[in-house]
């Protein structure tokens, strides 16, 4: 038996602007997604066998399905049936990331097991088809793949790596309240018009900053912008409460990630970091130090 290990990390959205509602019901929108070193460890076990099988443990989260659910476990199906191949493939997830929580940690386990399956098969496939698969698992599933700084547009499967500068020390928070994604959609939709272009965001002046900033010539914190806090703040006491702690423990801006609930925060050294991440997790919210990579 064969066995490769990828490590799984979470992101945090530096930017996020929805552009569209489109005719399919979906918005088009347009992120900067950042990799953070809170992460999740997938193992992929391989033993030959002529029928595609994949088994599935899970350890760190009793509630996540084990099977063809668990997007990891999809995405080892999907990377043998693409390939025309079999084996029996276990998976060992070890969860660190908090769920639903806007952090891409099912994505970023899908991307990992298909990473690792490349590995196992001797890749199959160039990166460029690898990404393709990717997308059928999820929208945020091929910026997973390779992680870093990215910009991402359409539902988010379409990638434009960005400058890789950034060392930041974040604490990432949620108040394990929990936010449902088409409902934010929808109360977005209700402030801006479906985004028929009538009610800006406020979006644009930021994103300029953000890519100054990536580019060194300013600070990060003018750039940062999340379009659904207005939209779930309002409903999570405890994501809003988070958002002037990090600020009250030193932080230097502090914003929500992806749709929500977790929030982060970003401060000048580890050392402020992580004592901020020990007051939090002492007040009763899920907290964590982690650093760029
Ligand atoms: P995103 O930031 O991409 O919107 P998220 O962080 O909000 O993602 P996930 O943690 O990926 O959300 O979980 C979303 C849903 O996916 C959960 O309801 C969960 O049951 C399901 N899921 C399937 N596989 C996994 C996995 N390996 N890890 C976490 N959730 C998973």
């Amino acid at each position: 038996m064969r066995a490769v290990k990828e490590v799984a990390n979470a992101k945090i959205n530096l930017f996020l602007d929805v552009i569209s509602r489109r005719e399919d019901g979906f918005h088009d929108i347009k992120t900067v997604m950042h990799s953070i070193s809170l992460s999740d460890t997938v193992t992929v076990f391989y033993t030959p066998s002529s029928e595609p099988a994949v088994r599935m443990a899970v350890k760190g989260n009793r509630f996540l399905p084990t099977d063809d659910k668990n997007l990891a476990a999809r995405a080892a199906m999907l990377y043998m049936q693409s390939a025309g191949v079999s084996a029996t493939v276990e998976i060992k997830l070890e969860k660190r990331i908090p769920v639903a929580a806007g952090l891409a940690g099912g994505s970023s386990d899908a991307a990992a097991t298909l990473r690792a399956m490349n590995r196992l098969f001797g890749r199959l496939f160039t990166d460029r088809a690898l990404s393709a698969i990717a997308a059928r698992l999820g929208s945020d599933v091929p910026y997973c793949l390779y992680g870093k700084t990215a910009l991402c547009e359409g539902r988010g499967e379409i990638m434009t790596k960005l400058p890789d500068s950034l060392k930041l020390n974040v604490v990432v928070a949620t108040a394990h309240e929990h936010v449902a994604t088409p409902q934010a959609y929808s109360a977005l939709d209700a402030m801006y018009s479906s985004f028929d272009g009538s009610i800006p965001t406020g979006a644009d002046s930021r994103y300029g900053a953000l890519i100054s900033a990536l580019n060194g010539s300013s600070q990060i914190q003018n750039g940062l912008f999340n379009v659904f806090e207005s939209a779930v703040l309002p409903t999570c006491p405890g994501a809003s409460a988070l958002k002037v702690r990090m600020l009250e423990l030193g932080a230097s801006a502090s914003m929500m990630s992806g749709s929500g609930p977790s929030v982060f925060g970003i401060f000048d050294s580890e050392e402020a970091a992580r004592s901020a991440a020990d007051k939090l997790c002492g007040e009763g919210f899920f907290a964590s130090f982690a650093k760029s990579v």
